[in-house]
């Protein structure tokens, strides 16, 4: 069931993923405000905020249409294989591609990217099927594959797979590199998971708040995949993709200071990367000759990946609660935005 790509020039691919409606929001008495219908249209519904149930009633209604759009049933390798799937196969043709999550702190990014021991996410079903992959070209030559997993916190980069003292980005021959960054050969999808899920702990988590993730932290897997030619005595790399699987900050913050330009936010605290990543998208929507990749880490980090000839794939992730609504609002606006690339 793969999404037909609407043009060639067109490299972006934009999806929504409802989540169920958890626990606390049920015991909050909250509605579902979201619906979705034939795989591709959003419905959003403000209600009244009235604390007489009988007159909580329908304010408006609006619509939304994407690539396709997954209900609260969908299972994480049916999201895999319409937005991912695609995207490992052509990183064995050796071309980027980078796959994000956007969406508010518990809209569910971490679940889709990572996902859980019983149900893992993006991030470890696309090394699964990459070595899948592998596994059944018996050609003359072999792949190697690197794993990286890092972390933008507060416009510093840290390496996710071994934590110490942040790392300075250089700009060599290849691009944006990261100095010092860990590159795991990885042989096999079994030592992976535990990989990802040991990295994630190392994740910056907020002073107040020790066991959680803080919601301002970027994970980033970089998984690069060498296609190499035996050639007699040397072996001699022919072809080289790089996957880019990202887990964002909240993009709550972000959005309440959307107006504001990125100087002014210098000192406040603001996550820089995520509103430089949505400037980067705005300028490739406008068709921009200058995409302003230089303006945080994490766009310099991905500007080999972003843009251009890569397969951009974004996952907007929502909560189907009428008190989440607001968010679900600004997230579906800018994943619509976002489609227009
Ligand atoms: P985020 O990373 O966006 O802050 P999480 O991925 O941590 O959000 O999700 C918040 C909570 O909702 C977690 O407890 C997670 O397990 C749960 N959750 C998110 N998406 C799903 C889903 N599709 N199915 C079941 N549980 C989910
Ligand atoms: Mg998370």
């Amino acid at each position: 069931e793969g999404v037909s790509r609407r043009s060639p020039e067109s490299r972006i691919l934009v999806f929504v993923r409802l989540r169920p409606m958890g626990k606390k929001e049920k015991e909050a008495g909250s509605r579902c405000c979201v619906r979705i219908v034939n795989r591709r249209d959003v419905y959003l519904t403000e209600f009244a905020n009235d604390n007489d149930y009988l007159r909580l009633k329908r304010l408006r209604g609006r619509h939304f249409t994407f690539d396709a759009s997954f209900p609260d049933t969908t299972s994480q390798q049916q999201v895999y294989s319409t937005t991912t799937a695609e995207l490992v196969e052509a990183v064995l043709q050796g071309r980027n591609g980078s796959v994000f999550c956007y969406g508010a702190t518990g809209a569910g990014k971490t679940y889709t990217m990572l996902g859980t021991l019983e149900n893992p996410g993006v991030m470890v079903l696309a090394i699964k099927d990459l070595f899948r992959k592998i596994r059944q070209r018996s050609c003359d030559g072999n792949h190697v594959v690197h794993l990286s997993y890092l972390e933008v916190y507060n416009e510093t980069v840290r390496d996710l797979l071994s934590p110490g003292r942040p790392l300075v980005l250089r700009e060599d021959k290849q691009g944006i590199v990261a100095a010092g960054l860990t590159q795991y050969r990885a042989y096999s999808t079994d030592e992976v998971m535990a990989l990802l899920q040991q990295g994630n702990r190392s994740r910056t988590t907020e002073p107040t708040r020790a066991n959680e993730t803080s919601s301002r932290s970027h994970a980033i897997l970089q998984v690069v995949v060498e296609y190499r030619i035996r050639d007699d005595a040397m072996s001699v790399v022919n072809r080289v993709g790089k996957l880019s699987l990202i887990d964002l900050a909240g993009s709550e913050r972000a959005l309440a200071t959307d107006q504001r330009t990125l100087r002014s936010l210098e000192g406040a605290n603001i996550n820089r990367s995520l509103l430089a990543l949505s400037s980067c998208i705005n300028a490739l929507v406008e068709g921009k000759k200058h995409i302003p990749y230089r303006n945080s880490k994490l766009t310099q980090l991905l500007k080999d990946s972003l843009g251009g000839a890569c397969n951009t794939v974004m996952i907007a992730n929502i909560s189907p609660s009428n008190l989440s609504f607001g968010e679900t609002q600004n997230t579906l606006h800018w994943a619509d935005r976002a489609k227009q690339i």
